[in-house]
């Protein structure tokens, strides 16, 4: 690691090198190409825009993650989202959300991942995205509800992307998610993929299913379906008595020599959260590199990192990155160095908490 160039610049650099690689694997697809052409464009833009906030001490992050609901579809054992009891009537307004994307945007924020809950329950948020094309935003979906009028329009609006849930196998799936829904994303994924809309996947990956997500004929069944993004999630014990589904010591370092071997061997583009972190000095939260906004409204350092001590409802977005607790943890960022479970700061919680106090 060049400790002469900023972790910024390194950033950065990774984000314009995502969607050269993006624009050059969609060549053939003539629409698609035009459009990731344009969005690389976009980013390098947005770089330019976030390096003239920087310089003025604004902190603006390059990544934005809001979950627009903590409603689902769908009751996944182990469900993280689940897990936090989030009161589902202070939701974020249409006009709240629309709001806090337009000030992202100022900032240079260039991608915005939609998380839930299930975001299609809230089906406004196609028309929300769709005012802001010049912004990338990967939608987390566990698929059930993306139905031929929505898999449609997804292929009109191309900067809103599905990146569908999957466990592994049917077996992994089903016993997670329920009956039948594995059958239901492959199915949507041929759709998606016969209708060359760009799409990706995510992958929670526990100690129990990581040979089943890490074997070749796993990647290559998805790929012959077209998807063009594979996110590896590493579990986060968010369920007390959950430890021992995170990785091993041995599973971690295989996961990243694996996701960097295999930028290299599939079409495709691969994602380890929060392995990639180690890239940039470690924990990229707060605003290093991504914040967090929940479903009410609340800027958090993290998804899994419920904690908070403003709310963009109640002030502009620029004022609650500098938050007093947001900047105290990226001044120790170095101390939140990779952890047993995935997560840092949900590591280290004590610790984020007595900020608050
Ligand atoms: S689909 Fe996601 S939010 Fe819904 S229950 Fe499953 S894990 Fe939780």
């Amino acid at each position: 690691m060049d400790g002469s160039v900023s972790y910024e610049n390194r950033f950065n650099r990774s984000v314009k090198d995502f969607f050269r690689k993006i624009f050059s694997q969609n060549l053939t697809r003539l629409s698609n190409a035009w459009f990731f052409f344009n969005t690389w464009m976009n980013q390098l833009r947005s770089v330019r825009i976030r390096e003239k906030w920087m310089r003025r001490g604004v902190q603006s992050p390059p990544f934005m993650i809001v979950s627009i609901t903590a409603r689902c579809n769908l009751a996944c054992k182990g469900c993280y989202s689940h897990a936090q009891h989030r009161n589902t009537e202070q939701e974020m307004s249409a006009e709240n959300l629309s709001g806090v994307i337009a000030e992202a945007r100022e900032l240079g924020t260039s991608v915005i991942l939609i998380a839930g809950g299930e975001p299609l329950v809230r089906p406004e948020i196609l028309d929300i995205t769709k005012k802001y094309p010049d912004i990338i935003f990967p939608m987390f979906t566990n698929g059930i509800m993306l139905s031929e009028t929505v898999i449609s329009r997804l292929g009109r609006q191309k900067n809103l992307i599905p990146v569908i849930s999957i466990e592994g196998g049917m077996l992994e799936t089903d016993v997670r998610r329920g009956h039948g829904v594995f059958d239901n994303v492959l199915r949507v994924m041929g759709r998606l993929g016969r209708k060359n809309i760009f799409y990706g996947t995510s992958i929670t990956v526990t100690r129990e299913n990581f040979d089943t997500v890490t074997h070749h004929g796993f990647i290559s069944g998805l790929i012959a379906k077209r998807c063009g993004v594979f996110i590896y999630v590493e579990y986060v014990p968010a369920k007390p008595g959950t430890e021992d589904l995170t990785l091993t010591e041995p599973q971690k370092i295989r996961l990243r020599e694996l996701l960097a071997e295999w930028d290299n061997t599939y079409p495709a583009q691969f994602i380890g959260f929060p392995g990639d972190e180690e890239l940039f000095g470690g924990c990229l939260a707060s605003g290093r590199g991504f914040v967090h906004i929940s479903p009410e409204g609340r800027l958090e350092p993290c998804p899994f990192a419920p904690y908070s001590d403003t709310n963009v409802k109640d002030m502009p977005l620029r004022e609650a990155l500098a938050s007093e607790f947001l900047r105290k943890i990226r001044e120790n960022h170095h101390l939140l160095k990779e952890t047993r479970g995935g997560c840092a700061l949900w590591e280290n919680r004590a610790w984020v908490t007595s900020l608050l106090k």
